[in-house]
């Protein structure tokens, strides 16, 4: 099989990287021969982190991963996906409410791109209720999240935060 069939994006905010993330990039990448992790970097989200930040909390927490790159993008995923020659997008499903709207990506991403295909990967019964979102909101209130972000990222949030409660 042609290498470029066993490439795949792994598209998201990442604000922060989660270890329910991590968790799905090393499974992915036991089975695929290189896993793209692309941060969006302008976000309607309005990101805690700036794309920078993302993407350096990423590298550092996949180091060990040799199939795994870093990278950021703007604009449509479909077009990102082409200029890489991919033709996987790797999507993680939690729970059945994350179900609907995935679906409704990975349909508009194949009628963008007939070439395209969504894979899924469930996440892990441990990280299934975790997300960047629920992370940054225990972080913000001073809660410990450090047992579900890699370390680097743990003592960026209560840096973050600090700087935010000072400015
Ligand atoms: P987006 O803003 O595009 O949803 P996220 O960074 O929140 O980006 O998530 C990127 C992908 O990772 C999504 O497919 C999401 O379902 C998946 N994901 C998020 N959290 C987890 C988790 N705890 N376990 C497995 N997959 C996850």
């Amino acid at each position: 099989m042609p290498a470029s069939e066993q490439l795949a994006i792994y598209p998201g905010s990442f604000d922060p990287i989660t270890n329910g993330h991590l968790d799905l990039i090393r499974r992915a990448a036991k089975i695929l021969n290189h896993v793209v992790v692309a941060t969006l970097r302008h976000d309607t989200k309005d990101p805690l982190f700036t794309a920078e930040e993302r993407m350096e909390m990423i590298s550092q927490a996949t180091a060990d991963l040799p199939n795994v790159s870093v990278d950021s993008f703007d604009g449509l995923l479909v077009d990102y996906a082409r200029g890489h020659g991919a033709r996987l997008i790797l999507r993680g499903i939690r729970a059945v409410s994350d179900y609907e709207y995935e679906l409704q990506m990975a349909l508009m991403n194949r009628q963008l791109s007939t070439e395209l295909e969504t894979i899924f990967i469930p996440a892990s019964e441990q990280y299934s209720y975790l997300s960047s979102r629920i992370v940054k909101e225990v972080s913000r209130l001073g809660g410990d999240v450090s047992s579900l972000v890699p370390a680097s990222v743990s003592a960026r949030l209560i840096e973050k935060h600090s700087n935010l409660s000072v400015g």
